[in-house]
């Protein structure tokens, strides 16, 4: 008789999920309209949540159930990364920034960061491409962010537009 060896499963979930749930202890959930969150009754301006906060909270998340289906809101500016995310990348990465010392930028929904000159684009593709979300200012027609295949929705105006205007003259030039 041989004893099954036991793998413990505790090793391999060791990992931190980059997934973050609602309740996994330690984390907070950031509703909106993103007014009330910890410590929001002492801000000083109240200027309610925004992308510097979180990035100071690494454990605080958005949650993405409020940006997608019937009920979603617009993905506030404000939880943008903001402009000049990375104030020293001119004067002191002349010779790169050292592994880890760089400065990051955290995805609002998730553990994932970016770093990097291209971080804030790879940080909108990522929030929009894995989580559904397109930016309040990616001009999407602002219908369904859930749709596959962003790309197909100008042709889709376009049909949209054909069949409103029968006559079609104007497109062919
Ligand atoms: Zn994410």
């Amino acid at each position: 008789m041989q004893p099954i060896p036991r793998q413990h499963s505790a090793n391999n979930s060791a990992a931190v999920n980059p997934d973050p749930v609602p309740g996994e202890p330690g984390c907070v959930f950031i509703k909106p309209p993103f007014t009330d969150f910890p410590g929001s009754a002492e801000q000083k301006p109240k200027t309610g949540l925004t992308y510097n906060i979180l990035a100071a909270h690494p454990d605080w998340f958005l949650d993405v159930k409020d940006f997608v289906g019937p009920n979603a809101v617009v993905y506030p500016s404000q939880l943008e990364p903001p402009r000049g995310w990375c104030p020293t990348k001119k004067k002191d990465a002349k010779d790169g920034w050292k592994e880890g010392e760089e400065p990051r930028l955290r995805c609002t929904l998730c553990r994932r960061q970016y770093a990097g000159v291209n971080a804030k684009s790879m940080w909108r593709r990522h929030v929009y491409e894995k989580h559904g979300i397109p930016m309040a200012n990616r001009r999407e027609t602002n219908e369904r962010p859930s749709g596959r295949g962003g790309r197909g929705s100008n042709s889709e105006y376009l049909l949209s537009l054909l069949s409103k205007f029968p006559s079609t003259d104007i497109f062919c030039s």
